[in-house]
C-alpha cells in the first residue's frame, strides 16, 4: 500500500507555545491480541448455523491501521437474504413467539452478561477491524453494548407498563442495516430492542467492519437463543438493498449516510413496512464567553478528535463567542499537540486509524476543498504511522457559513471554527445546515442553556459536555438527520404495533 503522509497537510507555522513532545513521552502500551480468535473466513449466520453463501463469494476485510487483510466475509446474494428472512419468519411464528416475555428477557440478560465476559476480545477485534482506539472500544463501545442489552432485557416483560392501556405486539421480521463507525454498538441499538419486543431480525453489518457482528453470532449460538431469531448476513450495499426490498420484512431500521437513507426511503414509499432512519450530522458546539473554558476545550477535543471524528453526532463545528475565540483556539491547539495518533491497539492512542481508504480519501478531499474555499488549515504536528490510514487532528479556520466544509459531513478529525456575538446568531448559524442530529452548548448560565437548547433544531443537545450516551435516552435526528428515535422507551415503540 502506498504511503499517505504526503497527501495530508502539515502545519506551516510553529504549532504551539508549549513543547509537549518532551512532556508527553509515552512508552508503547499495546493491548495483547493473542486472546482474540479470528478465523480465516466467516460464513453467513442463518437459522442458528453458519452457512456458505449461495454464490460462493467472499470479500476481504482489512485492518486500516496496517492495511493488512485480517479475514474474509461471505457476500450474501438475493437468495441468501431470502433464506435469512425465511429463517427469521419461521422463528417469529414458531418458537420465539411461544416463549414467555420473561424468558425473552432472560435471553437478553444472558447475552449482556456474555458480552461483559468477552469484553476484551470484542474490544480488540473492534479496534483491529475498524481502526478505533482500544481505549474507545474498551471503555465506551463494549460497555454501552452490554448496557443496551441489560436495559432492554428489563423491558421485555413490562411492555404493557411502558404503554399503559395499550396491547403492544411485535412487528415481525426486522431488517437492520448498520454503518462502520460503531459496529457492535449499532448492532446492540438495533437487536436489543427488537428482541425485547418479540421480533426476529436479519442484520447486515458494514462491509469494512463485520467481524464483531459475526463474533456476536457465535455468542448468540452459545447463549442458546432459538434458531433464526438473529440472522447476520454480510455483504455490500447490494445485500442491504435486498433486505430493504424484501417483501416479507415488516420493518427496516437503517443507520448510515443521508444519501443511502434517502434511497431507502424512496424504495419504501408505498409499502407498508415501518422504518426508522438514523442518518448523518454536522453537530455545532456553541461556546459562550462565560463558559468554563478548559472544560469546553476538553469537551471539544472529545467531540471531534476521539474516534477520528467517525461519529454521526460528532461536534464537527465550533461556534465560539468573539471575546474568547483567540483564547479557546490557542488552548485547542495546545491540547491537540498532546494527542497521540497511531496504533489503535496501543492504550495511549487518542486518535486511531481512518476506517477505510475510501473514507481517508473523502477526508483529504474535504481538506482540499477547505483550502480552495480559503480556510486556514491547522494540523497538530504529531507523527503518524507510515502505513495505514491516518489523519492528523485538523482545524479549519476562517470559514464561512456557505462553505462546503461547514455544510457537509466530513466524518473525520476535522473541526471548522466560526465566531458569533449573540446567542441568536449562534443558534441561527448552528441551525443553518441540512442536518439536525446533535449539538452542544458551554456556558455558566442555565438561562443560556435553555435558550440555546430550545432554539437548536437538533435531536440531542448536550450542555457543558458532549457525546454522552445512555441506553435510557432516546436518540435521533431532525431534518436530513433521520426519521424516528432509537434508545429509551421511544426505541421500544419503534418495534411494536398497538
Ligand atoms: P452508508 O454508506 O450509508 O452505509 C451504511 C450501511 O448501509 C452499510 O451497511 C452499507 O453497506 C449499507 N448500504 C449501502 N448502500 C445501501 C443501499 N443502497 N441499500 C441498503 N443498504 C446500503 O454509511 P457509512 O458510510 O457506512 O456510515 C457513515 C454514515 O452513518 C455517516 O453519515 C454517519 O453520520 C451515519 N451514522 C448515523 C448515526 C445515527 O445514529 N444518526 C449513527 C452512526 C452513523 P456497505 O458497508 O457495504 O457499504
Ligand atoms: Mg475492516
Amino acid at each position: 500500500m502506498s504511503q499517505h503522509t504526503d497527501t495530508t497537510y502539515k502545519p506551516t507555522s510553529p504549532n504551539s507555545k508549549l513543547d509537549f513532545a518532551s512532556v508527553w513521552e509515552y512508552a508503547p502500551a499495546p493491548e495483547s491480541a493473542s486472546h482474540a480468535e479470528i478465523k480465516e473466513k466467516y460464513d453467513l449466520f442463518i437459522g442458528g448455523k453458519f452457512v456458505k453463501p449461495a454464490e460462493g463469494n467472499y470479500f476481504k476485510s482489512m485492518n486500516p491501521a496496517t492495511g493488512e487483510t485480517i479475514t474474509e466475509f461471505a457476500e450474501a446474494s438475493k437468495s441468501d437474504v431470502n433464506k435469512a428472512v425465511k429463517a427469521a419468519r419461521k422463528a417469529f411464528e414458531g418458537e420465539w413467539s411461544s416463549i414467555s416475555a420473561k424468558e425473552r428477557g432472560k435471553y437478553l440478560y444472558r447475552i449482556a452478561r456474555m458480552i461483559q465476559e468477552r469484553a476484551r476480545e470484542f474490544s480488540v477485534l473492534e479496534s483491529m477491524d475498524g481502526g478505533k482506539p482500544i481505549r474507545e472500544s474498551r471503555d465506551v463501545d463494549v460497555p454501552l453494548v452490554a448496557a443496551h442489552f441489560f436495559y432492554y432485557a428489563g423491558w421485555a416483560d413490562k411492555l404493557e407498563y411502558a404503554f399503559p392501556g395499550k396491547k403492544p405486539k411485535p412487528l415481525g421480521v426486522c431488517g437492520q442495516i448498520i454503518p462502520w463507525n460503531f459496529p457492535l454498538l449499532m448492532l446492540a441499538w438495533k437487536i436489543a430492542p427488537a428482541l425485547a419486543c418479540g421480533n426476529t431480525v436479519v442484520l447486515k453489518p458494514a462491509e469494512t467492519t463485520s467481524l464483531t457482528a459475526l463474533k456476536f453470532a457465535e455468542l448468540v449460538k452459545d447463549a442458546g437463543l432459538p434458531d433464526g431469531v438473529v440472522n447476520i448476513v454480510t455483504g455490500a450495499g447490494e445485500t442491504g438493498a435486498e433486505i430493504v426490498n424484501h417483501k416479507d420484512i415488516d420493518k427496516i431500521a437503517f443507520t448510515g449516510s443521508t444519501g443511502v437513507g434517502k434511497l431507502i426511503q424512496r424504495s419504501l414509499a408505498g409499502t407498508d413496512k415501518k422504518f426508522t432512519l438514523e442518518l448523518g450530522g454536522k453537530g455545532a458546539m456553541i461556546v459562550f464567553e462565560d463558559a468554563p473554558i478548559d472544560q469546553a476545550v476538553e469537551g471539544i477535543i472529545n467531540a471531534i478528535f476521539f474516534n477520528q471524528g467517525h461519529v454521526c453526532c460528532a461536534g464537527s463545528r465550533l461556534l465560539v463567542q468573539e471575546g474568547v475565540a483567540e483564547k479557546v483556539i490557542q488552548k485547542l491547539k495546545d491540547r491537540m499537540e498532546s494527542l497521540i495518533v497511531g496504533d489503535p491497539l496501543d492504550k495511549n492512542t487518542d486518535v486511531g486509524a481512518i476506517n477505510s481508504q475510501a473514507q481517508f480519501e473523502t477526508i483529504n478531499k474535504y481538506l482540499e476543498i477547505g483550502l480552495n474555499e480559503g480556510a486556514d488549515v491547522y494540523q497538530s504536528s504529531c507523527s503518524i504511522p507510515d502505513n495505514g490510514y491516518f489523519v492528523r487532528p485538523t482545524l479549519l479556520m476562517n470559514v464561512s457559513q456557505s462553505n462546503r466544509v461547514v455544510q457537509e459531513e466530513i466524518f473525520g478529525p476535522v473541526l471548522t471554527i466560526q465566531t458569533f456575538r449573540t446567542a441568536d446568531e449562534a443558534i441561527q448559524k448552528a441551525n443553518n445546515t441540512p442536518y439536525g442530529l446533535a449539538g452542544g452548548v458551554w456556558t455558566d448560565k442555565g438561562s443560556k442553556i435553555f435558550k440555546v437548547g430550545s432554539g437548536l433544531r437538533s435531536g440531542v443537545v448536550w450542555a457543558n459536555t458532549y457525546n454522552k450516551f445512555d441506553p435510557t435516552s432516546p436518540f435521533g435526528g431532525y431534518k436530513e438527520s433521520g426519521v424516528g428515535r432509537e434508545g429509551g422507551m421511544h426505541g421500544l415503540g419503534a418495534y411494536l404495533k398497538f
